[in-house]
């Protein structure tokens, strides 16, 4: 099994290069994983840099650029992957070393649209009830795990991460605007009535593509759009 991995040392190298990793598939399980595979290569290369922490693909830490798509190594199974395997970091972001990202700003945009219920009163002895269809309306919406193949796959958020928000952040701005126990509502919509940080969405959909939850920031960020333009 013939596979690439991006290789990239802050204090050794001017910019990322592939290095070729040669490796017999008869010591991986038949179902593995992405994830096991390089885990097998970094027991082979211990230099090599990695981030990953659940396996189980809940924690979205282990996000990574394979064969041009994004997606989660612990979740995706070596047998679908098209051989030789090119495994790179998620694309945008500054490269800490080798598949290791700086996600700062992934987290800068999604602290932006406060990413919280703000009901008053809060009382955290007091249940804040919704009927079962208003909790309904938060399906797709909440599962986000903060993986950033989304972003990691958006023109607009490579060109602008400073200023575009992103699909992750603006999935959670969606799933709180329509909560039901939110009192902010009005403010938050005016907060995203902004050419950069909502309208520089194009509706490309490749966060759609890419999301492993299967959620659907796309369709959300519209939805946004239309209640900001509508007037809420
Ligand atoms: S639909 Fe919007 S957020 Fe999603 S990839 Fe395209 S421009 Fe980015
Ligand atoms: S919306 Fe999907 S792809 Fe984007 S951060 Fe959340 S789980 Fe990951």
């Amino acid at each position: 099994m013939e596979v690439l991995i991006s290789r990239y040392h802050p204090d050794k190298d001017d910019e990322p290069y592939m290095q070729t990793f040669e490796v017999d598939g008869s010591q991986l399980h038949s179902d593995a994983m992405l994830l096991e595979l390089i885990l097998h290569l970094r027991e082979i290369d211990p230099t090599l840099g990695v981030r990953y922490s659940c396996q189980e693909g809940v924690c979205g830490s282990d996000a990574l650029n394979v064969n041009g798509k994004n997606l989660l190594s612990c979740t995706t199974p070596l047998k679908s992957l098209k051989e030789p395997i090119e495994i790179r970091p998620l694309p945008g972001f500054p490269i800490i070393k080798d598949l290791i990202v700086d996600l700062e700003l992934f987290y800068q945009q999604y602290k932006s649209v406060e990413p919280f219920l703000q009901s008053e009163p809060l009382d955290p002895q007091q249940e804040h009830l919704q009927t079962p269809k208003q909790r309904e309306q938060l399906d797709g919406k909440y599962e986000c795990i903060l993986c950033a193949c989304c972003s990691a796959s958006c023109p607009s958020f490579w060109w602008n991460p400073d200023l575009f928000a992103g699909p992750a952040a603006l999935l959670a701005a969606q799933r709180f605007t329509i909560d039901s126990r939110d009192i902010t509502t009005i403010d938050r919509l005016h907060k995203l009535d902004s050419p950069t940080k909502t309208f520089r969405c194009r509706h490309i959909q490749n966060c759609t593509a890419s999301c492993p939850k299967g959620l659907n920031p796309s369709q959300a960020i519209q939805s946004l759009k239309n209640r900001i333009v509508k007037g809420h």
